[in-house]
Protein backbone atom coordinates (compact mmCIF):
# COMPACT_ATOMS: atom_id res chain seq x y z
CA UNK A 1 0.00 0.00 0.00
CA UNK A 2 2.92 1.68 -0.32
CA UNK A 3 1.79 3.91 -3.07
CA UNK A 4 -1.44 5.06 -1.90
CA UNK A 5 -0.14 6.36 1.23
CA UNK A 6 1.82 9.00 -1.25
CA UNK A 7 -0.92 10.04 -3.68
CA UNK A 8 -2.03 13.38 -3.13
CA UNK A 9 -5.17 13.65 -0.63
CA UNK A 10 -8.72 13.40 -2.16
CA UNK A 11 -11.87 15.03 -1.47
CA UNK A 12 -14.15 12.21 -0.43
CA UNK A 13 -18.16 12.79 0.63
CA UNK A 14 -20.17 10.17 2.41
CA UNK A 15 -23.89 10.56 2.11
CA UNK A 16 -25.74 8.27 5.20
CA UNK A 17 -28.57 8.74 7.49
CA UNK A 18 -26.87 7.10 9.86
CA UNK A 19 -24.11 8.32 11.95
CA UNK A 20 -22.55 7.69 15.74
CA UNK A 21 -22.81 9.01 18.22
CA UNK A 22 -25.70 11.55 16.73
CA UNK A 23 -27.83 9.25 14.89
CA UNK A 24 -26.87 5.43 15.66
CA UNK A 25 -29.27 2.51 14.90
CA UNK A 26 -26.57 -0.23 14.66
CA UNK A 27 -22.83 -0.44 12.85
CA UNK A 28 -23.80 1.44 9.95
CA UNK A 29 -23.11 4.64 12.36
CA UNK A 30 -19.92 3.57 13.61
CA UNK A 31 -18.74 3.13 10.07
CA UNK A 32 -19.58 6.03 8.53
CA UNK A 33 -17.91 7.86 11.54
CA UNK A 34 -14.86 5.77 12.13
CA UNK A 35 -13.93 5.13 8.63
CA UNK A 36 -14.44 8.42 8.18
CA UNK A 37 -12.05 9.37 10.79
CA UNK A 38 -9.21 6.70 9.63
CA UNK A 39 -8.93 8.17 6.30
CA UNK A 40 -9.19 12.07 7.18
CA UNK A 41 -6.27 10.85 9.71
CA UNK A 42 -4.88 9.77 6.92
CA UNK A 43 -4.72 13.80 5.50
CA UNK A 44 -7.43 13.66 3.24
CA UNK A 45 -10.40 15.80 2.85
CA UNK A 46 -13.57 14.09 4.54
CA UNK A 47 -17.36 15.24 5.05
CA UNK A 48 -20.61 13.64 5.67
CA UNK A 49 -23.87 15.00 4.54
CA UNK A 50 -26.66 13.48 7.06
CA UNK A 51 -30.30 14.52 7.59
CA UNK A 52 -30.62 16.76 10.42
CA UNK A 53 -33.33 14.29 12.50
CA UNK A 54 -35.56 16.11 15.10
CA UNK A 55 -34.26 13.35 17.19
CA UNK A 56 -30.33 14.03 16.65
CA UNK A 57 -27.93 13.72 19.71
CA UNK A 58 -27.30 17.51 19.52
CA UNK A 59 -25.43 17.48 23.16
CA UNK A 60 -22.53 15.58 20.83
CA UNK A 61 -22.12 18.41 17.64
CA UNK A 62 -19.95 20.84 18.17
CA UNK A 63 -19.94 24.33 16.55
CA UNK A 64 -23.76 23.87 15.13
CA UNK A 65 -24.45 26.74 13.08
CA UNK A 66 -26.33 27.73 9.88
CA UNK A 67 -24.55 27.37 6.91
CA UNK A 68 -26.96 28.00 3.40
CA UNK A 69 -30.49 27.74 2.50
CA UNK A 70 -31.39 26.02 -1.08
CA UNK A 71 -34.80 25.30 -2.35
CA UNK A 72 -34.90 22.35 -4.17
CA UNK A 73 -37.83 19.25 -4.90
CA UNK A 74 -40.55 21.85 -4.25
CA UNK A 75 -38.99 22.06 -0.80
CA UNK A 76 -36.70 24.61 0.74
CA UNK A 77 -33.65 23.23 2.60
CA UNK A 78 -31.88 24.52 5.31
CA UNK A 79 -27.73 23.53 5.55
CA UNK A 80 -26.25 23.63 9.01
CA UNK A 81 -22.56 22.59 9.48
CA UNK A 82 -21.27 21.34 12.45
CA UNK A 83 -18.63 19.14 13.98
CA UNK A 84 -18.98 15.36 15.57
CA UNK A 85 -15.83 13.66 16.44
CA UNK A 86 -13.26 15.97 14.43
CA UNK A 87 -15.16 15.40 11.60
CA UNK A 88 -17.40 17.96 9.46
CA UNK A 89 -21.34 17.20 8.82
CA UNK A 90 -23.43 18.84 6.75
CA UNK A 91 -27.38 18.20 8.14
CA UNK A 92 -29.67 19.01 5.30
CA UNK A 93 -33.12 19.70 7.21
CA UNK A 94 -36.16 20.17 4.17
CA UNK A 95 -38.45 22.20 5.11
CA UNK A 96 -40.86 20.06 4.13
CA UNK A 97 -40.56 18.04 7.49
CA UNK A 98 -39.41 14.75 6.09
CA UNK A 99 -36.82 14.07 8.82
CA UNK A 100 -39.27 15.81 11.85
CA UNK A 101 -40.00 12.27 12.27
CA UNK A 102 -38.79 11.62 16.01
CA UNK A 103 -37.01 8.87 14.38
CA UNK A 104 -34.30 7.74 11.69
CA UNK A 105 -36.15 4.69 10.43
CA UNK A 106 -40.18 3.56 10.85
CA UNK A 107 -41.74 6.10 8.84
CA UNK A 108 -44.15 4.49 6.52
CA UNK A 109 -42.37 6.69 3.52
CA UNK A 110 -38.62 5.40 4.38
CA UNK A 111 -38.01 5.11 0.40
CA UNK A 112 -39.43 7.97 -0.03
CA UNK A 113 -37.63 10.24 2.71
CA UNK A 114 -34.23 8.72 2.15
CA UNK A 115 -34.58 8.92 -1.89
CA UNK A 116 -35.55 12.79 -1.18
CA UNK A 117 -32.67 13.24 1.22
CA UNK A 118 -30.07 10.95 -1.41
CA UNK A 119 -31.15 13.93 -4.29
CA UNK A 120 -30.81 16.87 -1.52
CA UNK A 121 -27.35 15.89 -0.95
CA UNK A 122 -26.15 15.62 -4.61
CA UNK A 123 -27.74 18.93 -5.33
CA UNK A 124 -26.43 20.84 -2.31
CA UNK A 125 -22.68 19.64 -3.52
CA UNK A 126 -23.89 20.91 -7.16
CA UNK A 127 -25.20 24.19 -5.69
CA UNK A 128 -22.09 24.79 -3.60
CA UNK A 129 -19.96 24.26 -6.02
CA UNK A 130 -17.86 21.69 -4.74
CA UNK A 131 -15.62 18.98 -7.12
CA UNK A 132 -15.55 15.80 -4.73
CA UNK A 133 -13.37 12.79 -6.23
CA UNK A 134 -15.52 10.26 -4.62
CA UNK A 135 -19.04 10.23 -3.21
CA UNK A 136 -19.53 7.43 -0.95
CA UNK A 137 -22.86 5.97 -0.12
CA UNK A 138 -24.25 3.26 2.56
CA UNK A 139 -26.74 0.01 2.06
CA UNK A 140 -30.66 1.13 0.33
CA UNK A 141 -30.99 4.30 2.43
CA UNK A 142 -28.24 6.27 0.33
CA UNK A 143 -28.46 4.13 -2.84
CA UNK A 144 -29.97 6.31 -4.86
CA UNK A 145 -27.23 8.39 -5.36
CA UNK A 146 -25.63 5.98 -7.45
CA UNK A 147 -28.10 6.76 -9.90
CA UNK A 148 -28.98 10.29 -9.33
CA UNK A 149 -25.22 10.91 -9.80
CA UNK A 150 -24.79 9.22 -13.14
CA UNK A 151 -28.70 10.29 -14.18
CA UNK A 152 -28.79 13.64 -13.51
CA UNK A 153 -25.27 15.12 -12.74
CA UNK A 154 -23.49 13.66 -15.79
CA UNK A 155 -23.18 16.76 -17.78
CA UNK A 156 -22.33 18.81 -14.19
CA UNK A 157 -18.65 18.61 -12.76
CA UNK A 158 -20.36 16.82 -10.17
CA UNK A 159 -20.36 13.92 -12.16
CA UNK A 160 -17.01 13.35 -12.43
CA UNK A 161 -17.13 12.11 -9.38
CA UNK A 162 -16.65 8.37 -8.30
CA UNK A 163 -19.05 6.42 -6.72
CA UNK A 164 -18.38 3.74 -3.88
CA UNK A 165 -21.46 1.94 -2.79
CA UNK A 166 -21.04 -0.06 0.65
CA UNK A 167 -23.68 -2.87 1.69
CA UNK A 168 -23.44 -3.41 4.97
CA UNK A 169 -26.56 -5.58 5.30
CA UNK A 170 -28.23 -7.20 2.10
CA UNK A 171 -30.66 -8.06 4.43
CA UNK A 172 -32.71 -4.40 4.09
CA UNK A 173 -34.07 -2.48 0.93
CA UNK A 174 -32.89 -5.45 -1.47
CA UNK A 175 -34.72 -3.67 -3.78
CA UNK A 176 -33.03 -0.61 -3.85
CA UNK A 177 -29.58 -2.11 -3.48
CA UNK A 178 -29.50 -3.92 -7.04
CA UNK A 179 -29.77 -1.10 -9.00
CA UNK A 180 -27.21 0.21 -6.79
CA UNK A 181 -25.06 -2.29 -7.57
CA UNK A 182 -25.49 -1.61 -11.61
CA UNK A 183 -24.54 2.00 -11.25
CA UNK A 184 -21.97 2.42 -8.92
CA UNK A 185 -18.12 2.46 -9.71
CA UNK A 186 -17.62 -0.11 -7.20
CA UNK A 187 -19.07 -2.07 -4.72
CA UNK A 188 -18.24 -3.43 -1.36
CA UNK A 189 -19.29 -5.27 1.86
CA UNK A 190 -18.22 -5.09 5.38
CA UNK A 191 -15.97 -8.51 5.41
CA UNK A 192 -14.26 -10.82 3.31
CA UNK A 193 -16.49 -14.02 4.26
CA UNK A 194 -19.97 -12.34 3.73
CA UNK A 195 -18.88 -11.23 0.58
CA UNK A 196 -18.24 -14.76 -0.43
CA UNK A 197 -21.32 -15.72 1.36
CA UNK A 198 -23.70 -13.25 -0.90
CA UNK A 199 -21.74 -13.80 -4.02
CA UNK A 200 -24.60 -16.06 -5.14
CA UNK A 201 -27.50 -13.75 -4.66
CA UNK A 202 -28.89 -12.96 -8.24
CA UNK A 203 -28.13 -9.11 -7.00
CA UNK A 204 -24.80 -9.26 -6.10
CA UNK A 205 -23.52 -11.88 -8.72
CA UNK A 206 -23.39 -9.81 -12.19
CA UNK A 207 -21.41 -7.68 -10.44
CA UNK A 208 -18.63 -9.94 -8.89
CA UNK A 209 -15.96 -7.79 -11.08
CA UNK A 210 -16.32 -4.76 -8.83
CA UNK A 211 -17.34 -6.31 -5.91
CA UNK A 212 -14.96 -6.66 -2.59
CA UNK A 213 -15.05 -7.46 0.48
CA UNK A 214 -13.01 -4.93 3.06
CA UNK A 215 -13.20 -5.61 7.08
CA UNK A 216 -14.87 -2.89 8.89
CA UNK A 217 -12.60 -1.80 12.01
CA UNK A 218 -13.56 0.16 15.13
CA UNK A 219 -11.93 3.54 16.62
CA UNK A 220 -9.69 2.99 18.60
CA UNK A 221 -10.04 6.99 20.38
CA UNK A 222 -14.00 6.34 20.43
CA UNK A 223 -13.48 2.28 21.97
CA UNK A 224 -10.49 2.93 24.73
CA UNK A 225 -10.80 0.90 27.92
CA UNK A 226 -8.09 3.80 28.93
CA UNK A 227 -10.09 6.52 28.23
CA UNK A 228 -13.29 5.95 28.45
CA UNK A 229 -15.22 8.20 30.97
CA UNK A 230 -18.30 5.34 31.60
CA UNK A 231 -15.71 2.97 33.35
CA UNK A 232 -14.77 3.06 37.23
CA UNK A 233 -10.69 2.45 36.36
CA UNK A 234 -9.13 3.05 33.10
CA UNK A 235 -7.28 0.34 31.94
CA UNK A 236 -4.44 -1.05 29.07
CA UNK A 237 -3.65 -4.70 28.75
CA UNK A 238 -1.07 -4.57 31.52
CA UNK A 239 -3.86 -3.90 33.82
CA UNK A 240 -6.45 -5.82 32.15
CA UNK A 241 -7.16 -7.56 35.34
CA UNK A 242 -7.83 -4.96 37.69
CA UNK A 243 -9.23 -2.56 35.26
CA UNK A 244 -11.58 -5.29 34.06
CA UNK A 245 -12.61 -6.30 37.74
CA UNK A 246 -13.56 -2.93 38.96
CA UNK A 247 -16.00 -2.74 35.59
CA UNK A 248 -17.27 -5.92 36.38
CA UNK A 249 -17.99 -4.67 40.05
CA UNK A 250 -19.66 -1.10 38.86
CA UNK A 251 -21.77 -3.05 36.47
CA UNK A 252 -23.10 -5.63 39.08
CA UNK A 253 -23.32 -2.80 41.66
CA UNK A 254 -25.48 -0.68 39.04
CA UNK A 255 -27.90 -3.49 37.73
CA UNK A 256 -28.06 -5.14 41.36
CA UNK A 257 -26.47 -8.65 40.59
CA UNK A 258 -24.56 -10.17 43.41
CA UNK A 259 -21.09 -8.86 43.69
CA UNK A 260 -19.33 -11.97 43.21
CA UNK A 261 -15.96 -13.23 41.28
CA UNK A 262 -18.33 -15.46 38.40
CA UNK A 263 -17.97 -15.65 35.18
CA UNK A 264 -19.70 -13.11 33.00
CA UNK A 265 -21.63 -13.29 29.81
CA UNK A 266 -22.34 -9.85 28.31
CA UNK A 267 -24.49 -9.64 24.99
CA UNK A 268 -25.23 -6.61 22.99
CA UNK A 269 -27.55 -6.29 20.18
CA UNK A 270 -30.35 -5.55 18.53
CA UNK A 271 -32.79 -8.28 18.76
CA UNK A 272 -33.81 -9.36 15.58
CA UNK A 273 -33.66 -12.87 13.84
CA UNK A 274 -30.22 -12.06 11.94
CA UNK A 275 -28.91 -12.09 15.80
CA UNK A 276 -29.67 -15.53 16.97
CA UNK A 277 -32.64 -15.39 19.12
CA UNK A 278 -33.00 -18.57 20.55
CA UNK A 279 -29.08 -19.22 20.28
CA UNK A 280 -29.46 -15.99 22.87
CA UNK A 281 -31.42 -17.63 25.03
CA UNK A 282 -29.88 -20.98 24.98
CA UNK A 283 -27.00 -19.41 25.85
CA UNK A 284 -28.55 -17.26 28.85
CA UNK A 285 -30.21 -21.00 30.53
CA UNK A 286 -26.76 -22.65 29.76
CA UNK A 287 -24.43 -19.91 31.83
CA UNK A 288 -27.01 -19.79 34.78
CA UNK A 289 -26.58 -23.71 34.41
CA UNK A 290 -22.90 -23.62 34.67
CA UNK A 291 -22.72 -20.78 37.76
CA UNK A 292 -22.49 -17.54 35.60
CA UNK A 293 -24.17 -14.23 35.32
CA UNK A 294 -25.57 -13.11 32.33
CA UNK A 295 -26.44 -9.47 31.22
CA UNK A 296 -28.41 -8.92 27.89
CA UNK A 297 -28.33 -5.13 26.72
CA UNK A 298 -30.91 -5.06 24.02
CA UNK A 299 -33.83 -3.46 21.62
CA UNK A 300 -36.22 -5.07 19.46
CA UNK A 301 -37.92 -2.81 16.87
CA UNK A 302 -40.38 -6.10 16.51
CA UNK A 303 -42.77 -5.52 19.51
CA UNK A 304 -43.65 -9.35 19.42
CA UNK A 305 -39.78 -9.83 20.25
CA UNK A 306 -39.59 -7.13 22.80
CA UNK A 307 -42.76 -8.64 24.43
CA UNK A 308 -41.26 -11.71 24.31
CA UNK A 309 -38.18 -10.72 26.11
CA UNK A 310 -39.60 -8.47 28.63
CA UNK A 311 -41.35 -12.25 29.88
CA UNK A 312 -38.08 -13.62 29.90
CA UNK A 313 -36.68 -11.09 31.84
CA UNK A 314 -39.59 -10.89 34.52
CA UNK A 315 -38.95 -14.81 34.51
CA UNK A 316 -35.02 -14.75 35.19
CA UNK A 317 -35.72 -11.90 37.36
CA UNK A 318 -37.70 -13.80 39.91
CA UNK A 319 -35.43 -17.19 39.73
CA UNK A 320 -32.26 -15.87 39.05
CA UNK A 321 -32.59 -12.26 40.62
CA UNK A 322 -28.73 -12.10 41.69
CA UNK A 323 -27.24 -13.88 38.40
CA UNK A 324 -29.43 -12.26 34.97
CA UNK A 325 -29.91 -9.00 34.44
CA UNK A 326 -31.64 -8.25 31.04
CA UNK A 327 -32.14 -4.56 29.99
CA UNK A 328 -34.58 -4.27 26.92
CA UNK A 329 -33.12 -0.95 25.69
CA UNK A 330 -30.60 1.20 23.61
CA UNK A 331 -27.95 2.47 26.03
CA UNK A 332 -24.57 3.67 24.94
CA UNK A 333 -23.03 4.19 28.18
CA UNK A 334 -24.09 1.27 29.46
CA UNK A 335 -22.52 -0.90 26.48
CA UNK A 336 -19.35 0.43 27.60
CA UNK A 337 -19.59 -0.82 31.04
CA UNK A 338 -20.62 -4.28 29.61
CA UNK A 339 -17.67 -4.53 27.31
CA UNK A 340 -15.47 -3.81 29.94
CA UNK A 341 -17.54 -5.54 32.81
CA UNK A 342 -18.12 -8.66 30.65
CA UNK A 343 -15.70 -11.68 30.48
CA UNK A 344 -17.14 -13.10 27.15
CA UNK A 345 -19.60 -11.31 24.52
CA UNK A 346 -21.47 -13.60 23.19
CA UNK A 347 -22.60 -12.86 19.01
CA UNK A 348 -24.43 -16.00 18.28
CA UNK A 349 -25.81 -14.71 14.85
CA UNK A 350 -27.30 -16.70 11.97
CA UNK A 351 -25.67 -14.37 9.37
CA UNK A 352 -23.14 -11.35 10.25
CA UNK A 353 -21.92 -9.02 7.63
CA UNK A 354 -19.15 -8.08 10.11
CA UNK A 355 -20.18 -8.00 13.46
CA UNK A 356 -18.76 -4.71 15.90
CA UNK A 357 -19.53 -5.89 18.88
CA UNK A 358 -16.69 -8.83 19.01
CA UNK A 359 -14.34 -6.67 17.69
CA UNK A 360 -14.83 -3.91 20.53
CA UNK A 361 -15.24 -6.82 22.90
CA UNK A 362 -11.49 -7.71 22.11
CA UNK A 363 -10.60 -3.99 22.51
CA UNK A 364 -11.69 -3.97 26.04
CA UNK A 365 -10.65 -7.37 26.63
CA UNK A 366 -13.58 -9.26 27.03
CA UNK A 367 -13.29 -13.15 25.06
CA UNK A 368 -15.72 -13.33 22.31
CA UNK A 369 -18.13 -16.77 21.66
CA UNK A 370 -19.52 -16.60 18.45
CA UNK A 371 -21.21 -18.45 15.67
CA UNK A 372 -18.50 -18.78 12.85
CA UNK A 373 -20.25 -16.88 10.06
CA UNK A 374 -19.80 -13.95 8.09
CA UNK A 375 -17.23 -11.40 9.68
CA UNK A 376 -17.37 -12.97 12.93
CA UNK A 377 -15.72 -15.92 10.83
CA UNK A 378 -13.04 -13.44 9.41
CA UNK A 379 -12.34 -11.89 13.20
CA UNK A 380 -12.78 -14.73 15.69
CA UNK A 381 -10.57 -17.73 15.73
CA UNK A 382 -11.44 -20.42 18.04
CA UNK A 383 -8.82 -21.19 20.96
CA UNK A 384 -9.32 -25.16 20.76
CA UNK A 385 -9.70 -25.68 16.45
CA UNK A 386 -8.45 -23.08 14.85
CA UNK A 387 -4.48 -22.13 15.78
CA UNK A 388 -3.88 -23.13 11.98
CA UNK A 389 -6.34 -20.92 10.31
CA UNK A 390 -5.52 -17.83 13.01
CA UNK A 391 -1.91 -18.30 12.03
CA UNK A 392 -2.00 -18.67 8.56
CA UNK A 393 -3.26 -14.62 8.96
CA UNK A 394 -0.23 -14.05 11.52
CA UNK A 395 -2.83 -14.11 14.38
CA UNK A 396 -3.18 -16.36 17.61
CA UNK A 397 -6.55 -17.70 18.37
CA UNK A 398 -8.94 -15.20 20.43
CA UNK A 399 -12.37 -16.76 21.33
CA UNK A 400 -15.28 -19.64 20.97
CA UNK A 401 -16.81 -20.52 18.50
CA UNK A 402 -19.23 -22.82 17.06
CA UNK A 403 -20.83 -23.83 13.63
CA UNK A 404 -24.32 -24.96 13.85
CA UNK A 405 -26.89 -22.69 14.72
CA UNK A 406 -28.64 -25.24 17.41
CA UNK A 407 -28.60 -25.50 21.23
CA UNK A 408 -25.29 -28.04 20.75
CA UNK A 409 -23.38 -25.95 18.63
CA UNK A 410 -24.19 -22.94 21.26
CA UNK A 411 -23.34 -25.22 24.48
CA UNK A 412 -20.16 -27.06 22.81
CA UNK A 413 -18.76 -23.30 22.68
CA UNK A 414 -20.36 -21.53 26.01
CA UNK A 415 -19.26 -24.96 28.24
CA UNK A 416 -15.52 -24.62 26.27
CA UNK A 417 -15.51 -20.84 27.26
CA UNK A 418 -16.77 -21.22 30.97
CA UNK A 419 -15.18 -24.37 31.82
CA UNK A 420 -11.70 -22.09 30.65
CA UNK A 421 -12.50 -19.65 33.03
CA UNK A 422 -13.32 -21.55 36.29
CA UNK A 423 -9.87 -24.02 35.32
CA UNK A 424 -7.61 -21.87 34.33
CA UNK A 425 -7.96 -18.36 35.61
CA UNK A 426 -4.35 -17.75 34.35
CA UNK A 427 -4.71 -18.64 31.28
CA UNK A 428 -7.90 -16.90 30.57
CA UNK A 429 -6.39 -13.61 31.80
CA UNK A 430 -3.66 -14.34 29.36
CA UNK A 431 -6.49 -14.39 26.82
CA UNK A 432 -7.70 -11.20 27.77
CA UNK A 433 -4.47 -9.39 27.50
CA UNK A 434 -4.07 -11.14 24.06
CA UNK A 435 -7.45 -10.17 22.37
CA UNK A 436 -6.97 -6.41 23.83
CA UNK A 437 -3.50 -6.42 21.86
CA UNK A 438 -4.61 -7.10 18.90
CA UNK A 439 -5.31 -4.56 15.73
CA UNK A 440 -8.90 -4.48 14.80
CA UNK A 441 -8.97 -0.75 13.83
CA UNK A 442 -9.02 1.16 10.90
CA UNK A 443 -4.92 1.05 9.98
CA UNK A 444 -5.23 -1.75 7.32
CA UNK A 445 -8.82 -1.46 5.69
CA UNK A 446 -8.72 2.18 5.46
CA UNK A 447 -6.03 1.77 3.36
CA UNK A 448 -8.15 -0.52 1.62
CA UNK A 449 -10.40 1.91 0.44
CA UNK A 450 -7.93 4.31 0.08
CA UNK A 451 -7.08 1.64 -3.18
CA UNK A 452 -10.56 1.33 -3.82
CA UNK A 453 -11.05 4.63 -4.11
CA UNK A 454 -7.97 5.70 -6.20
CA UNK A 455 -8.76 2.70 -8.71
CA UNK A 456 -12.43 4.93 -9.48
CA UNK A 457 -10.70 8.15 -9.91
CA UNK A 458 -10.91 9.56 -13.34
P1 LIG B 1 -25.77 -4.35 13.55
O1 LIG B 1 -25.29 -3.20 12.72
O2 LIG B 1 -26.28 -5.50 12.77
O3 LIG B 1 -26.74 -3.94 14.61
P2 LIG B 1 -23.02 -4.48 14.55
O4 LIG B 1 -22.35 -5.48 15.42
O5 LIG B 1 -22.36 -4.17 13.25
O6 LIG B 1 -24.52 -4.98 14.35
O7 LIG B 1 -23.15 -3.09 15.32
C1 LIG B 1 -23.90 -2.98 16.47
C2 LIG B 1 -23.51 -1.68 17.18
O8 LIG B 1 -24.61 -1.21 17.94
C3 LIG B 1 -22.37 -1.89 18.18
O9 LIG B 1 -21.64 -0.67 18.27
C4 LIG B 1 -23.10 -2.18 19.49
O10 LIG B 1 -22.33 -1.84 20.62
C5 LIG B 1 -24.31 -1.28 19.35
N1 LIG B 1 -25.53 -1.74 20.03
C6 LIG B 1 -26.38 -2.73 19.65
N2 LIG B 1 -27.41 -2.83 20.49
C7 LIG B 1 -27.25 -1.88 21.43
C8 LIG B 1 -28.00 -1.46 22.57
N3 LIG B 1 -29.15 -2.05 22.90
N4 LIG B 1 -27.53 -0.43 23.31
C9 LIG B 1 -26.36 0.19 22.97
N5 LIG B 1 -25.61 -0.16 21.91
C10 LIG B 1 -26.04 -1.16 21.14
Amino acid sequence: FGGVAKEPPMHIVHIAVEMAPIAKVGGLADVVTSLSRAVQDLNHKVDIILPKYDCLKFSNVKDLGFHMRYSWGGSEIKVWLGEVEGLSVYFLEPQNGLFWAGCIYGCRNDDERFTFFSHAALEFLLQTGSHPDVIHCHDWSSAPVTWLLKDHYRHHSLGKASVIFTIHNLEFGAHLIGKAMAYADKATTVSPTYSQEVAGNPIIAPHLHKFHGILNGIDPDIWDSYNDKFLPVSYAADNVVEGKRAAKEALQQKLGLKKADLPLVGIITRLTHQKGIHLIKHAIWRTLDRGGQVVLLGSAPDPSIQNDFVNLASQLHSWHNERARLCLMFDEPLSHLIYAGADFILVPSIFEPCGLTQLTAMRYGSVPIVRKTGGLYDTVFDVDDEKDRAQSQGLKPNGFSFEVADAAGVDYAVNRAISAWYDGRDWFNSLCKLVMEQDWSWNRPALDYLELYHATRK
